[in-house]
């Protein structure tokens, strides 16, 4: 075991790539994540402190209570889906640590969409970390201004990342022997990237994983659009999603996901506990019935 690590080490000291721009000084960063909780953040409990664990195989949880961060981890590097909120990332460092993983072995960071409850500890993980960001054109410049601008979350603001390389549907992401693939679904955000990959748990047996990017309208307009082209991205993603298929579905808060039941039962002993070849099916239709239902209310109002 001790031998694997090294190559690993290696590759983290003598990188081709070169360290990523940073957008945002330690003093933004510093500010950000030592700023009081409030509003939204305090209401939903974005930050309140999660233990990390496996999910299966190499994917990890190493979020917070109720918004989701992966650690997807391979002897040759890592790579972390999301950041939380701002006041999130040294906790996620620490629950990275907790599992006997080294941040500074994290060579790429991923983003589900630029909202500030998933890209706000973007910029203070790259200061850890060191990693190259990948993320969609579309959400690319919002995450660069550090605001969605547009939207409940418009003026929400976060430490500017800076996009290091884009992200495009079918893209893949490698790691050593770990692929991660995106599938671009817009509707929730201009440029939302949900990944699929591949694992194998205890028993075995390879499963397919989908890291949903969201798919919820979350009091956005779609009549007038709250950025061109919205009712257009989520017809066509929620057409799409209804013929994806994953054995683990995840996503980017608890209660999309059942994170909380799902763990306790996993605790419990139950090895599969995130194994269900339905809940992609069963969450895009749900998500589908109420976007129509929020279409159509916001239609009517006129
Ligand atoms: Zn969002």
């Amino acid at each position: 075991m001790r031998l694997a690590l090294l190559p690993a080490l290696a590759l983290a000291g003598c990188s081709a790539v070169p360290p990523p721009v940073r957008l945002s000084s330690d003093a933004v960063i510093d500010a950000a994540e030592q700023a009081p909780e409030d509003g939204f953040v305090k209401e939903n409990g974005w930050n309140e402190p999660m233990a990390p664990f496996t999910v299966i195989g190499n994917v990890h949880y190493v979020g917070t209570k109720t918004v989701s961060a992966w650690l997807i981890t391979d002897p040759k590097g890592h790579i972390l889906i999301d950041g939380v909120v701002p006041q999130s990332a040294p906790q996620i460092i620490g629950n990275i640590k907790a599992l006997g993983f080294d941040p500074r072995a994290v060579k790429y960071l991923l983003n589900s969409h630029a909202h500030i409850d998933h890209a706000g500890g973007l910029a203070g993980l790259q200061r850890a970390t060191g990693a190259i960001m990948l993320a969609s054109a579309a959400d690319k410049p919002f995450l660069e201004a550090g605001d969605i601008g547009h939207g409940p979350s418009a003026g929400a603001k976060f430490p500017p990342i800076r996009v290091d390389r884009i992200v495009q549907d079918g893209d893949v992401v490698r790691v050593g022997a770990t692929t991660l693939t995106a599938v671009m679904l817009p509707g929730h955000s201009p440029g939302c990237t949900s990944w699929t990959m591949r694992a194998k748990g205890a028993d075995g047996v390879e499963r397919s994983i989908f890291f949903h990017c969201s798919a919820t309208v979350a009091g956005q307009s779609l009549d007038p659009e709250a950025y061109p082209g919205i009712v257009a991205n989520f017809r066509q993603s929620l057409a799409r999603a209804k013929t994806l298929k994953a054995d683990i579905f995840l996503a980017n808060h608890e209660n999309f996901f059942d994170l909380h039941e799902k763990r306790a039962r996993q605790l419990a002993g139950d090895a599969n506990a995130f194994v269900d070849p339905g809940e992609l099916g069963r969450f895009t239709a749900t998500m589908t019935e109420a976007y129509a239902k929020t279409l159509a209310e916001q239609q009517a109002a006129h």
